[in-house]
């Protein structure tokens, strides 16, 4: 059984099956000359998706999610003792998963395009509910090396051009932490060294802003709550007061 795994990994892998690859991607491209990111079948005909795609996406993105209870390392509110408000665009269902990926991996830039009018639907449903006038809005920013990948945070390019008015976009305050030995932070896999290694994930620029909006993050998928946590927690002991977060995509909750 692992020997017929491994002849079956080398034959996918080899320069054959590249080219193999390759060269079906050419012959499909001749057929459909823009396809669909997520079913590759159909010509997209916005923000890189099918018409069909385009209308199963928008059903998934039917209301707004109060995503909260879902994940568990969310952090608590020193008075009142509830998480951190989450509000989600979407379901991490599997279409959306693949449509993240694509985004996020493989350069479908454009597809952002379909995104940005739901999360500004999202953006202004945290705000008008949580009922502050105005709010700061900070990206979760991406990782260095993520960074040098890429050439863009994914987070942002989610964001639409024009937010909600009471939002103030501030994408300079908030920023991850250098890592000079960045293997090592991936070393342990336990709860607690995660935990331990995401407390350190994120710092305040030098020169920011002095705190004065309550602010709201936003990050593409609320999984466990760490990384919202991480970032409350960096922010919060330099002064800013973080009363919410918008995702585009949540998990469901764990049973
Ligand atoms: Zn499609």
């Amino acid at each position: 059984m692992h020997s017929l795994l491994q002849i079956v990994d080398a034959l996918a892998t080899s320069p054959t099956a590249k080219q193999i690859a390759i060269a079906w991607r050419g012959m499909s491209n001749l057929v459909i000359p823009n396809p669909c990111v997520l079913c590759a079948w159909d010509d997209a005909v916005q923000h890189q998706l099918c018409s069909r795609c385009t209308q199963l996406l928008k059903d998934q993105h039917a209301q707004v999610i109060q995503a909260q209870d879902f994940a568990d390392a969310l952090p608590l509110n020193m008075v009142t003792g509830l998480a951190l408000p989450v509000f989600a665009s979407s379901y991490y269902t599997p279409e959306m998963s693949k449509l993240l990926l694509r985004f996020k991996d493989h350069q479908r830039i454009k597809a952002a395009g379909f995104l940005r009018p739901i999360v500004y639907r999202t953006l202004q449903h945290a705000a008008e509910t949580m009922g502050y006038p105005y709010y700061r809005l900070m990206p979760i920013p991406a990782s260095g090396a993520s960074m040098r990948k890429r050439g863009y945070n994914p987070v942002d390019a989610m964001l639409p051009r024009t937010i909600p008015p009471m939002l103030l976009y501030d994408g300079a305050t908030l920023k991850t932490r250098w890592h000079l030995l960045s293997r090592s932070s991936h070393a342990g896999t336990g709860a607690q060294s995660r935990r331990d290694s995401s407390r350190k994930k994120f710092r305040v620029a030098l020169r920011y802003r002095r705190p004065a909006e309550p602010v709201i993050l936003v990050d593409d998928v609320l999984t466990t709550g760490a990384t919202l946590a991480a970032a409350t927690r960096t922010l919060e002991s330099d002064g800013f007061d973080v009363v919410g977060a918008v995702v585009v995509s949540t998990v469901t909750p764990r049973n």
